[in-house]
Order: C-alpha cells, then sequence, then structure tokens
C-alpha cells in the first residue's frame, strides 16, 4: 500500500515541474557597434557566448547622441532573426526589399532575415535618450534559407496585462499565466518574450516550457529568484536553471526582460552578421554578399 502511494507521489513530481533556480548571471560587457554605437553586450560575450536559441542581446542606452548617432549603416544578416525592442527614442530601420519604418518606444520590430537581408538601423533623433534591446533568435537549418520576413508591431499593438497586485506586463511573444497573448508568431523556437514591471515586494510567476531555455536581464531594480531567493542585479543577466515555471520577487519596483525560447540544440557557426550550421555555409554567406545576392 504504502509503495503504491510513493509510486503515484513520484509519478505526479514528475508531471509537475519545479520551480526553477538561477543557474548563472552575468555582467553585461561594453562594446560598440555599427558606426561606433555604444551598447552593452549581455549575450554573446565571454561570459556566455550564446542561450540557445538566442544567440546575441545587446542593450543601447545614452543620451549622448555621439554615442549613437552613427548607427547601424547598412549590413546584411543572414540565418537568424533579429529582434529590435525600444523603451526610448526612435530608430528607423531601412532594408533591400523595399521595406522601411520608424520603431517607437514600446514597439517592437522582429525580422526574420532567413537567407539574406540587407539593411540599415539609424536613429531617428539628433538628441535625447535612446534605448532599447536587440535579441538574435536562431533560426533552424530547415528554415535559415527561407525568404525574409517581418513582424512588426507599434507600441499599441504589443499585448498589455495589469494585475491587481500592480504588475505591469507587455507581451511581445509568448503567454502569461493569465492568458494574455503576444503579437509574434514564431513556430521554429516559441519564444516567450516580455517587458515586465513588478512592484517591490512582489512575486511573480510565469509557467514555461520545461524543455526551454530561460533568461532574465534586469533593467532596474533587482529580482530575487526561486525558492533559494538568490538575487540578479540592475544591469545584470540571470539564466535559469531546469524547472517548470519561474518565481522571482521585486526587491524594489523592478523592471525586467524575460525571454525563453526552444533549443535548437543544432551546431552554430557564426561569422559576423551571418549565423549558420557549417564554416562553408558562412564562407558561401560572404561570397554571396560580395556578389550583392542580398
Ligand atoms: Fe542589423
Amino acid at each position: 500500500m504504502n509503495q503504491m502511494i510513493d509510486t503515484k507521489t513520484a509519478v505526479i513530481q514528475e508531471l509537475t515541474p519545479t520551480t526553477r533556480e538561477l543557474a548563472m548571471t552575468a555582467p553585461g560587457m561594453p562594446t560598440s557597434d555599427g558606426a561606433g554605437v555604444k551598447l552593452t553586450r549581455i549575450i554573446g560575450t565571454p561570459h556566455i557566448n550564446m542561450l540557445d536559441p538566442f544567440l546575441l542581446l545587446d542593450c543601447f542606452e545614452s543620451d549622448d547622441a555621439k554615442d549613437y548617432i552613427g548607427g547601424f549603416p547598412t549590413h546584411p544578416h543572414r540565418g537568424f532573426e533579429t529582434v529590435t525592442y525600444m523603451l526610448n527614442g526612435r530608430m528607423r530601420h531601412k532594408d533591400s526589399k523595399g521595406n522601411e519604418g520608424v520603431i517607437e518606444p514600446g514597439g517592437v520590430q522582429w525580422m526574420s532575415a532567413a537567407k539574406g537581408i540587407l539593411h540599415s538601423e539609424m536613429p531617428e533623433q539628433q538628441a535625447g535618450l535612446l534605448k532599447g534591446f536587440q535579441l538574435w533568435v536562431n533560426l533552424p537549418r530547415s528554415a535559415k534559407m527561407g525568404e525574409p520576413a517581418y513582424q512588426e508591431f507599434a507600441a499599441d499593438k504589443v499585448a498589455e496585462e495589469r494585475r491587481a497586485d500592480g504588475t505591469y506586463i507587455r507581451v511581445i511573444a509568448g503567454e502569461t499565466g493569465q492568458g494574455t497573448v503576444g503579437p509574434v508568431v514564431n513556430n521554429h523556437t516559441h519564444p516567450t518574450y516580455m517587458d515586465i514591471t513588478v512592484p517591490a515586494g512582489v512575486t511573480f510567476e510565469q509557467p514555461l516550457e520545461p524543455s526551454h531555455n530561460a533568461f532574465i536581464y534586469v533593467i532596474e531594480g533587482a529580482l530575487a529568484v526561486g525558492e533559494q531567493a538568490k538575487v540578479v542585479g540592475e544591469k545584470v543577466l540571470g539564466v535559469f536553471g531546469e524547472g517548470g515555471q519561474i518565481t522571482v520577487t521585486a526587491q524594489v519596483e523592478t523592471r525586467f526582460m524575460l525571454a525563453a525560447g526552444k533549443p535548437l540544440n543544432e551546431p552554430v557557426a557564426r561569422g559576423g552578421p551571418f549565423v549558420m550550421n557549417t564554416r562553408e555555409e558562412i564562407n558561401q554567406a560572404f561570397d554571396d554578399f560580395r556578389r550583392g545576392q542580398f
């Protein structure tokens, strides 16, 4: 009899994934990219090269125009997706397919570069604060040479959820525990990407697929993660370990980005703005770019 109960308990525990604990933290590293844009690289550093399927996370933040005015003049991408999310300021993008638009605060552009696109990303301002994130999301081998595509949403098209406890969630991709669904569709890595503000002392929970890799980046404030309550401070990346949902408690009012996605578990070959599976495919991308095929 006792043995039967034990077996049953074990099965239930297996079906109910545990709360994820903090696996590691990493500081961002100052760098510059494009035409001298100063930014903080958060993923894609010696501390954390990638977190499959996330290849890179940059935060650009400056109220000094000379840190960003050069922008990111025309450059190619192949093999993955770039996601630009603006917190402050405006960024104009323009590409070789004739697309052009301005991303405004709270707006997002989810660009699937796939087989190749040539674009520029330039600040649409001469002064004032420019702040935002660029996240690179990998594509599986089967989709790397597909057609480029955009999913672009202005601030008012990004889903919002306001909870009774004061928590405010902007859902770009994925679904909250209360059923708010973000507008971005991605059937390759099924990402979750949210901009979350939690009042001091309030706990935020979010169910996640146990198979997904997940991270938070604290924009302002500090969060205690899981039952161990390890703290992720301001401007620090926190990577979650295995489990199901995440549980974070704001130490002070805290704003953070949450991302999760299905790992592709494929070989990754990087060559600047190209991310493919093999070195040969990277060489091919450079050849195609030189021959003007983007
Ligand atoms: Fe780009």
